[in-house]
């Protein structure tokens, strides 16, 4: 079978050309991708998701690929001219994710909560000690974890109600999270909450670093459809000095969507990282399977989904590099970050559902890769942004720039 990742040489990527510092990141991360797969396959099955987490992440450290989620001016790594010094590379992000993605779940999440979790500092901070930790979280040395979501904030961020109230040099955090990935390995949290106004206003929000160990800090973990460490944040009086606010007062809910701007693309491509692993093992299996005398490879109805499935992976993977270019440009980009994440990630689900299909009884036995990559699918749909939320965005963008009939045929 060829289990090649994506745009390794052979598969070209003729219609958007590479940089090399981006085909030789994939190498890497295809690499450390590998050692994982390989090292949690060879795990017991009662291998919990956290102990599956720190694998991944253990390989991503020993292998520096960690830097790439910090800017270089916080110690991150150098991107050339990927990125400016002051902020890191979503096409490198996109190169890594797609290859991580391809061999193991575990090596993609923890690659990106690394940096999805600290970049509101970079964003936010000039604290040196602050920027120092930002350094630990590059080398690895520290894991973060982002924290917005609440039982009552979810696609809409202004129904926050976690409140900190200021107090001398301090602001006390009381209220609880929800959904939070990394919870039960983070070191610290980016967390967003309410300094002014109520749950229901977009202002008065504000966004802060909170340590792990801080008094009245608590967690509890939960299990999702996959593995993936998550669960609730509890804040009980938890003190924070003012200088671990991050950006403005009152600014919270415009950093925490900087975050997910320079991010949410990158979920794009762990989809189709996703959906080309499917796709691979969906040509080995149905090339070597033989139903009625002949390779199910044979037979016209399952070579057209594979036509489909190439397709619209073909063009969910041009997206996503349209996107990620533009950002890197420094584009709003937010209709073509929309398109991607929508298109990669409905996309994703439905190569592995077919994946899954082609494999018959093997398809969802439990252990099997494909049964896997379903499972590994579903969420991305939902976390940093729903595909409803994404349709009204892209929505509110087509409205507004189709230009009127006889204006031409191509936006
Ligand atoms: C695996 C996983 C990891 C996560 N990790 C994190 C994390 O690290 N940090 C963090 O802060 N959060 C995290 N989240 C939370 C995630 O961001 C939210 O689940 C997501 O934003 C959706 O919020 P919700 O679950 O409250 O759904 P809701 O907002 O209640 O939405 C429910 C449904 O209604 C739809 N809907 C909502 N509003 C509209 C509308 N106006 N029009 C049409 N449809 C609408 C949604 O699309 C969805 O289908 C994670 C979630 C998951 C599943």
């Amino acid at each position: 079978m060829s289990d090649a990742p994506s745009n390794t040489p052979g598969e070209g990527r003729d219609a958007t050309a590479q940089p090399g510092e981006l085909e030789a990141l994939r190498a890497r991360a295809d690499e450390i991708g590998r050692a994982v797969e390989a090292e949690l396959a060879a795990a017991s099955p009662e291998l919990g998701e956290i102990e599956a987490y720190r694998v991944g992440h253990r390989h991503l450290q020993a292998a520096n690929l960690l830097q790439l989620v910090v800017p270089a001016s916080a110690g991150g790594a150098d991107v050339g001219d990927l990125a400016p010094p002051s902020t890191v590379s979503v096409r490198a992000l996109v190169a890594c994710r797609q290859a991580l993605a391809y061999r193991h779940a575990m090596a993609d999440l923890a690659f990106v909560e690394q940096g999805l979790g600290s970049f509101p500092i970079a964003l936010g901070s000039a604290d040196a000690g602050l920027l120092e930790r930002l350094s630990g979280v590059a080398r690895g040395e520290e894991i973060p974890a982002l924290a917005l979501t609440e039982s009552g904030a979810g696609s809409d961020l202004s129904g926050v109600a976690t409140r900190a109230e200021r107090d001398g040099d301090d602001y006390v955090l009381t209220g609880s999270k929800t959904y939070i990935t990394n919870v039960g390995v983070a070191d610290f949290y980016t967390v967003l909450a309410r300094t002014s106004g109520e749950p229901g206003e977009r202002d008065g929000l504000t966004m802060f670093f909170v340590e792990h160990g801080a008094h009245g800090l608590s967690t509890r973990g939960f299990q999702v459809m996959a593995p993936h460490p998550i669960g609730e944040l509890f804040l009980e009086g938890v003190r924070v000095p003012a200088a671990h606010v991050l950006g403005e007062v009152g600014a919270g809910m415009d950093l925490a969507l900087a975050n997910l701007a320079r991010f949410r693309i990158t979920v794009a491509a762990a989809a189709n990282g996703f959906a080309r692993r499917a796709l691979a093992e969906s040509v080995a299996h149905l090339s070597r399977r033989e139903q009625f005398g002949r390779p199910l490879s044979s037979f016209q109805g399952l070579r057209f989904d594979l036509a489909e499935m190439d397709t619209r992976l073909r063009a969910a993977e041009l997206l996503t590099d349209e996107a990620a270019a533009a950002v890197d440009a420094g584009e709003e980009a937010t209709a073509e970050v929309a398109r991607a994440k929508l298109f990669s990630t409905e996309n994703a689900s439905w190569v592995c559902d077919r994946a899954v299909q082609h494999h018959g009884g093997a398809g969802v036995r439990v252990g099997s890769v494909v049964e896997r990559l379903y499972r590994d699918t579903r969420a991305l749909r939902i976390y940093e942004g729903t595909s409803e939320v994404q349709k009204l965005v892209l929505a509110k963008h087509v409205l507004r720039h189709t230009p009127a009939p006889g204006h031409g045929g191509r936006a």
